[in-house]
């Protein structure tokens, strides 16, 4: 089957602020995290701090109690539900880890909308304490990207590949729209292809890199700089691969239901009345 697959980055894009440190200074660990951080990697350094907080006395409810407070821009849970109504498949591709991502996607009642997380998996130990693990294993060896700006443990580039085959497992043509705003999401903008798109968080790190050599991709970019602005634009690509696609008549009375702004200035195909 044909469709559109959406690709959220996670810290800075679904919420407004980082999940790691967003718990690590909610809890009180943003002194003992500056000390280590010098000393290992950040996936490690997270798995660490967690088990010290264990070790203080801090439970996996009060680490969920934090992350409930993350800020989300009411915007961006409206641009995924609206995607999700139009039958997009959403996934999410993020650094953080599955723990801090389900918390968060849970209490805005959005994780049903995702079909996929690929992050850092997580686990609770016999302890009660949450283990966080590298998605790829770089003791092991490393990942391989050559690219320069993709942390030891995620390739997001590489798991972009991967969707990519697994969603043409069925057949159909897919497009996909990516959304981030860290270095890490600027590997998997230069795998998108032609007719994908690429969503960068203006201002931010992977808009920088994007600037730097603009010719590098081969998918049409449209910068975002707010909510607001990030459910505009998704919810006007999205209506345009339909269109493009030629499945706006079945999905005619969904349409409907788009704000205003997205509906208007939509290319009609002929035939069709607005
Ligand atoms: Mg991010």
């Amino acid at each position: 089957m044909d469709g559109v697959v959406v690709v959220f980055d996670f810290d800075k894009t679904i919420i407004d602020v980082d999940s790691d440190n967003w718990v690590v200074d909610g809890l009180g660990a943003t002194e003992l995290f500056d000390r280590l951080l010098p000393t290992m990697p950040w996936n490690t350094l997270i798995d660490t701090v967690m088990g010290e907080l264990h070790a203080q006395g801090r439970t996996l409810r009060d680490v969920a109690d934090v992350l409930r407070a993350a800020p989300i821009d009411p915007h961006v849970v409206a641009a995924i539900r609206a995607a999700h109504s139009l039958g997009c498949d959403l996934r999410v591709l993020s650094d953080a880890n599955r723990f801090f991502i389900e918390a968060v996607l849970d209490h805005h009642g959005l994780r049903g909308c995702f079909s996929e997380i690929n992050t850092n998996p997580s686990r609770v130990d016999a302890d009660g304490r949450l283990r966080i693990a590298p998605h790829h294993d770089f003791h092991a060896g490393p990942h391989g990207c050559g690219l320069g700006t993709c942390p030891p443990n995620m390739c997001k580039g590489q798991v972009l590949d991967r969707i990519r085959a697994s969603a043409a497992a069925d057949g159909g043509r897919k497009r996909f729209i990516y959304l981030g705003d860290g270095r890490g999401d600027y590997c998997p903008s230069l795998r998108l292809a032609r007719e994908d798109f690429m969503m960068p968080r203006k201002g931010f790190p992977v808009w920088d890199l994007i600037c730097e050599n603009p010719g590098l991709l081969q998918a049409e970019v449209h910068p975002w700089s707010d909510g607001k602005d990030m459910e505009e634009t998704l919810l006007r690509l999205i209506s345009r691969v339909l269109v493009e696609e030629s499945t706006l008549l079945p999905l005619d009375c969904k349409l409907e239901s788009l704000p205003v702004a997205v509906h208007d200035g939509m290319p009609m195909p002929l035939g069709v009345k607005n």
